[in-house]
């Protein structure tokens, strides 16, 4: 079976790659000319764990290919995966599915193969499988026989190689038995380890993804709320995620208090959601959503706070290193990402900002040239009045007082994650401070 992928950004590029490991031969497409030559030379263009191996060795064994040209699959492909972006739309709050269409456009008017099928993975509001399969109808060319699937992609940037090899579970939108059937052949290695299949129509398949994406936010927000009062009233927010996580029906998984959730997925598709079932006349159902939203983007303007509270509320031309830009551990993505929104309120407040993130500091300079990166740890708390810690890398998650002492020019310190124990670093004689905790100065 012949496979292609449409769109080779963190999502494709990991298909392709995964897929070709699974014994498929896979064609990556992209419209980036950039991205497909360092891809064609076996790079990754952006930081993922395991990947870049996978990627030179199926590049390696002629299993895997890229190419900017969307002809050269039409004729070739059995299954083509579309995985381009959805983002937000500017200056509004749903998704653009302009990538989406184009795409499919592009790829509906290349294929020349009878009996080949088109598999959505991207993220989309619900209605839009449904659509595009009524686009596929319609501008399929003569005497093609085209269908179309919804194939939700739930990898964890960090582990998508990983999460794509062994998913938790699949879940795939049909209106065919015999489309379900050869996604059953796709996934046939991962069906033999009795992964579940969840076999569903468009509308569950595309809400599928979206629910789970608004449940894990809430659930961030949940705790970063109970945060907000054991700011003011004291507690430990720590103590109180473990008590609560002890009931298995809750969970202790994303009951980090800190300052909140960010990236490519979260935040945009908690907005697109709200704004397509207001779009279908719910106006109330989603609604809960914009209050997660909020929930999570005080907690930026807390951890700002935080660092106001320790410089006694002049940051001006004081040198503060924020360390971790990335939206989290083992990831170079900055989209969205809490420690880079707070790096540039401190800076837009006249701080003199040193960011240090292990993959991240390429990818912040271009959304924010102005910042201060370094390359090392060290570098960046050098002479430092402040250190605010905004994405919990293990080098950051590992360091003690003794590390850094003597090289700031100051002992402050907001652990904006709660990673570090904070007893330990005030015995130190640190100023240290926590979001969820009570801050007394
Ligand atoms: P991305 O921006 O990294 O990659 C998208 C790629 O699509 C880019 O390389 C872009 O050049 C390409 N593209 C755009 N228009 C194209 C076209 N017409 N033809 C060919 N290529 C085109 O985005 P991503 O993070 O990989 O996300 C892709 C989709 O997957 C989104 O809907 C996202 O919500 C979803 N998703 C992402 C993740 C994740 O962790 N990144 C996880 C699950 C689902």
């Amino acid at each position: 079976m012949n496979i292609s992928v449409i769109g080779t950004g963190y999502l494709g590029a990991t298909h392709a790659a995964c897929m070709a490991e699974l014994g498929f031969d896979v064609i990556g497409v992209d419209v980036d000319p950039e991205k497909i030559d360092s891809l064609s030379r076996g790079e990754l263009p952006f930081h993922e764990p395991g990947l870049p191996e996978l990627i030179r060795k199926h590049v390696d064994s002629g299993r895997l290919r890229f190419t900017t040209d969307m002809s050269e699959v039409g004729a070739w492909g059995d299954v083509h995966f579309i995985a381009v972006g959805t983002p937000q739309v500017k200056g509004g709050t749903g998704a653009d599915l302009t990538y989406v269409d184009a795409a499919t456009t592009s790829l509906v008017r290349s294929i020349t193969k009878s009996g080949a099928l088109i598999v959505g993975k991207s993220t989309v509001p619900v209605g839009t499988a449904a659509r595009l399969y009524d686009l596929v109808q319609q501008q399929k060319n003569p005497g093609v026989e085209l269908s179309l699937a919804w194939n939700p992609e739930f990898l964890r940037e960090g582990f998508a190689v990983e999460d794509t090899l062994r998913p938790d579970r699949l879940v795939v939108g049909t209106r065919t038995e015999a489309d379900e059937a050869k996604l059953r052949e796709v996934y046939a290695e991962a069906l033999g380890r009795d992964t579940p299949w969840v076999s569903t129509d468009f509308e569950t398949a595309e809400l599928v993804k979206v629910a789970a994406n608004a449940f894990l936010a809430t659930k961030i927000s949940f705790i970063n709320a109970f945060a907000e009062v054991t700011e003011t009233v004291g507690g430990d927010i720590s103590t109180l995620a473990d008590a609560i996580g002890f009931d298995d029906r809750i969970g202790r998984k994303f009951l980090n208090a800190g300052v909140g959730f960010g990236g490519g997925c979260l935040p945009k598709d908690i907005r697109a959601l709200q704004t397509r079932v207001a779009e279908l006349g719910l106006d109330h159902s989603m609604k809960f959503l914009d209050e997660i939203d909020q929930i999570n983007l005080r907690r930026r303007k807390k951890a700002v706070a935080r660092a106001f509270e320790l410089l006694d509320q002049d940051v001006v031309g004081k040198k503060i290193a924020v360390l971790g830009i990335t939206f989290k551990p083992l990831s170079d993505d900055v989209r969205d990402a809490p420690g880079l929104d707070v790096a540039a309120r401190l800076f837009n407040a006249g701080a003199d900002v040193q960011v240090y993130d292990p993959e991240g500091n390429k990818n912040a300079a271009k959304r924010y040239p102005r910042l201060g990166y370094v390359d090392s740890l060290t570098e960046a708390v050098k002479d430092a009045e402040l250190v605010v810690l905004t994405t919990e890398w293990n080098e950051f998650k590992a360091l003690t007082p003794a590390d850094l002492q003597d090289l700031v020019a100051a002992k402050r310190f907001v652990d904006a994650r709660n990673v570090l124990p904070a007893a330990e670093w005030e015995a130190a004689g640190w100023t240290f401070a926590q979001l969820g905790r009570k801050f007394n100065g």
